[in-house]
């Protein structure tokens, strides 16, 4: 199968009826970056800054930073890049940095990601400054996490612009173009996209938090792990919702949570009207596969039948199906 998957990398992600999948793939350290070009992938959809910070013996600097995101870049090419901000606090914590000063009972929901960046704001600004410097030249893309309200997504754009603002007086070479994004991993976050769609140039649903936060089940607990289903209703309806809106408000939308790397959960995405997904690089040629041997409109279909009168295991019933489809 691995031989398969290998001979899959430079095939298009096309579903049979012609729809064009982006596939991108979530990195973290320099050493990730090889796997744009192993796996044939279109981008790296999720780039989590924070591992550099996670890694390091103290906080590291800005040109540190700097070189490590215009390492990243040079070894991405021509393929897009979607740099997340800092999401460290909660259960990523810096033993360096002394996040919150209260115990947090709910670290998941406590003080982490942009929370911090925002308060701390020389966090972010050092961030900024050096992710606007590494892509001189370059099309930079950034994307924030944890994003509830729209005030936040402003918060943090201002920042990123003021970087701009002064590298720009200082006559330095700025990138091309800063496309913003946000998380959509908040509940929150989703009951504002109108308000939110002439502020933002994409949108990733991060369904890890997501579906933590929508079930109220800690995503680090295994007590839980079993407890709900990704292929659950609530998930499926809550996440055909935001598809069907961003469709209308003509927002960009991708996953870029690990449901997106499981080839039934991605086919169900798909079904649901999502056309990029950012996975785990092992899981590039299963979903390629996949996404290659199915009927786009079929699965659309079959998954608003699904969801109008839902079978008691819903993953079940999608396995069987698939399988009947030849998927
Ligand atoms: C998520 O929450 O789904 C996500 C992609 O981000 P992380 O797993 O880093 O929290
Ligand atoms: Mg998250």
């Amino acid at each position: 199968k691995r031989a398969a998957y290998t001979e899959l990398k430079d095939k298009e992600p096309v579903t049979k009826d012609g729809t064009r999948i982006t596939l991108n793939i979530n990195a973290g350290l320099r050493d990730d970056m090889g796997m744009l070009n192993l796996t044939g992938a279109d981008g790296i959809g999720l780039f989590r800054t924070e591992f550099q910070f996670l890694v390091a013996a103290k906080m590291p600097g800005r040109s540190g930073q700097l070189r490590f995101y215009r390492d990243v870049l040079d070894a991405a090419g021509d393929k897009p890049v979607i740099f997340r901000t800092v999401d460290i606090g909660g259960d990523k914590p810096l033993p360096y940095f002394q996040a919150s000063e209260v115990k947090e009972e709910n670290p998941a929901m406590g003080w982490r990601a942009l929370r911090i960046g925002l308060e701390r704001d020389a966090l972010m600004k050092v961030q900024a400054r050096s992710l606007i410097e590494a892509a001189a030249g370059r099309k930079l893309n950034v994307m924030f996490p944890m994003i509830a309200e729209p005030w936040e997504f402003d918060e943090a754009k201002a920042v990123f612009e003021k970087q701009l603002e002064f590298l720009r007086s200082r006559k330095k070479q700025v990138p091309l173009s800063i496309r913003y994004g946000a998380m959509l991993e908040v509940p929150a976050l989703a009951e504002c996209l109108d308000q939110m769609a002439s502020r933002l140039d994409f949108l990733s649903i991060g369904t890890n938090d997501l579906t933590q936060f929508l079930f109220a089940a800690d995503r680090s607990n295994p007590k839980l792990a079993e407890r709900f289903d990704w292929l659950s209703p609530a998930i499926l309806r809550f996440i055909g919702r935001v598809s069907r809106q961003a469709d209308d408000l003509g927002i960009e939308l991708s996953v870029c949570g690990e449901m997106g790397g499981r080839p039934l959960d991605a086919l169900a995405l798909l079904g649901l009207g999502i056309k990029r997904l950012s996975i785990t690089p092992a899981s590039v040629g299963p979903i390629k596969a996949m996404v290659r041997s199915l009927d786009l409109t079929a699965v659309k279909n079959h998954l608003q039948t699904l969801l109008s009168d839902p079978p008691s295991d819903p993953r079940t019933a999608l396995r069987q199906w698939a399988k009947q489809q030849h998927i």
